[in-house]
């Protein structure tokens, strides 16, 4: 029988109060801390073509709505296949006359303009970020908008040294390139696509996920404030029918796709045969593993960040922990423990650990595979605590007594939700981490450097941490292997994926 057991223990009425107000991470009770900037909204937003705001031809928009709250933020423009082929021409037009030819330490100057400017709006754009996509603002504000300025800043050191990203070869931009993202990480998933195909001379035609829209239409108006020129960027929006009509659109030389792998798979399907270029960055099931020797508080704050971080949506994910059979009992515990003291709720709280999930559908998403995991039999433990009563919230979870058949071990999840498994020997847990049809992430925690070393070379994914979670870097090429897709982005590696290789 499927045991379901949650924190009973009444934190508020130790202290005297009534179970209704215990409200999650109040172990400590805070004053509301919200984030008070000005996300300067527009309550329309049109295509950007051309290096301008365009209305699409069909007249037809679409709201976007604030996922914490379900209020409407805006209306985002819904681009048809006459936009789609509108931009990729304005793309094709910039990248003949201008950007291609451009040498590219003018290029890196408007790159590193976009990255200063942003900088300099960085509030702005955290309060937009996590208003139109229901992630902490302390995770907008201290990674989201920082990481994407640095990935501007990182890929124009790179636009004047060309001679140095395939030394002995000559290399030669794309031309113009077509790219579809998410919506975890709006401005970041942009960032990692645009920089480096624009630092390698390429123009671009870039399809935000539709409940994702705002900021990147916010960033178009720092590209015209940077002064660049008309067509290099043009972004249009839209649900699938767009992202497939960008990506079967046939100027674009190469298409870079972000998102789920049943879609990847049908763009795959759609464009076998085409001699474009392609690169995918799809899902993932990531093993954490912990073993006995494992510093275990740094390992769960680890667990917890790999996990819980961004609502668990996160194509990286720790989302199976392997844990090593001696320590099962008191790696659970201070998990549990944890887990309680998570602030969920209103994700502009500056003390908000785990915001609004990003809508509808990923919250059924997410119900759907946690009712999944109790009726195969795991074990559930949700911490008690009052959701806000409007918007998408999902308590964080743990599922222990996890085997590898059960679905919540091997479907991506895409949430606050934690299947815990166990071994015994490194070659076990070894076997248990490769048997998901994904590739792209794992965490090893443990106190030998040698079987770290051992780890990271069979561990069949793409990046590997080791006693850390979730550390990205510019410089560090990110990517999958199997289901989790191929190519690469970021550092040198991911600007091979933007250019032609001559001898
Ligand atoms: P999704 O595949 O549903 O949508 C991704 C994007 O594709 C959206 O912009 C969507 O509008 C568009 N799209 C949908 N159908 C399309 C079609 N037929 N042709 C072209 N475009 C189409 O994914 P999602 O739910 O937005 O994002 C979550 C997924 O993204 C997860 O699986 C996650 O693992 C993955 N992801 C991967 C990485 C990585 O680097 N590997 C990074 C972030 C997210």
């Amino acid at each position: 029988m499927p045991t379901l057991s949650s924190a009973s223990s009444k934190t508020s009425a130790r202290r005297g109060r009534t179970a209704p107000e215990l409200v999650f991470g109040d172990l400590w009770p805070f004053d509301p801390a919200p984030e008070t900037a000005d996300p300067k909204l527009k309550a329309r937003y049109d295509l950007f073509i051309d290096g301008k705001f365009v209305a699409p031809k069909s007249g037809k928009y679409f709201d976007s709505i604030n996922p914490a709250n379900e209020r409407k933020l805006a209306r985002i423009a819904l681009a048809g296949p006459s936009d789609v082929d509108a931009a990729c021409r304005a793309a094709r037009r910039a990248f003949e006359k201008v950007w291609g030819p451009m040498p590219g330490r003018e290029r890196a100057k408007y790159l590193f303009r976009i990255a200063r400017l942003l900088q300099d709006r960085a509030r702005e754009f955290a309060v937009a970020e996590t208003l139109d996509g229901g992630k902490p603002i302390k995770e907008s504000r201290d990674f989201d908008v920082p990481m994407t300025a640095a990935h501007f800043f990182y890929h124009a050191g790179w636009a004047d040294k060309l001679e140095y990203v395939a030394p002995g070869r000559q290399v030669a931009p794309l031309g113009v390139v077509a790219q579809v993202i998410p919506w975890n990480f709006p401005l970041l998933m942009l960032a990692w696509k645009i920089a480096p195909a624009l630092a390698m001379g390429n123009c671009v035609v870039l399809k935000p996920a539709e409940t994702t829209s705002i900021t990147c239409l916010k960033l178009a108006e720092i590209f015209q404030d940077a002064g660049l020129p008309p067509g290099v960027v043009n972004f249009v929006t839209g649900a699938g029918e767009t992202g497939a009509a960008l990506m079967s659109h046939p100027i674009p030389a190469k298409i870079a796709f972000t998102g789920s792998t049943a879609v990847g798979k049908t763009i795959l399907r759609a464009l076998a045969g085409t001699d474009k270029r392609m690169t995918m960055e799809l899902g993932g099931k990531a093993a954490n593993i912990v073993f006995d020797d494992a510093p275990l508080d740094q390992a769960v704050e680890g667990i917890v960040n790999g996990i819980f971080f961004n609502q668990g949506h996160v194509c990286c994910a720790g989302s199976r922990l392997l844990v090593h059979e001696p320590v099962t009992e008191a790696v659970l515990a201070r998990l549990k423990h944890r887990i309680r003291q998570l602030k969920v709720g209103d994700p502009l709280d500056k003390n908000t650990d785990i915001g609004a999930i990003n809508s509808r559908e990923q919250l059924k998403k997410i119900r759907t595979l946690v009712a999944s995991g109790v009726r195969e039999g795991a074990t559930l433990y949700q911490p008690d605590g009052i959701l806000p009563a409007k918007g998408f919230y999902f308590r964080p979870t743990l599922f222990s007594e996890v085997t590898m058949s059960h679905r919540i071990a091997r479907e991506e999840i895409f949430g606050p939700v934690l299947s815990i498994l166990t071994f015994r020997t490194v070659d076990e847990a070894i076997e248990k981490a490769n048997n998901t049809a994904f590739g792209l992430s794992a965490g090893v925690w443990t106190d030998k450097g040698s079987r770290i070393l051992k780890m990271s070379t069979e561990l069949k994914a793409g990046v590997v941490w080791a006693n850390t979670y979730n550390k990205f870097d510019p410089a560090s090429p990110f990517g999958g292997y199997k289901e989790s897709g191929f190519g690469r982005e970021g550092g040198r590696q991911g600007l091979l994926d933007y250019v032609i290789l001559k001898p």
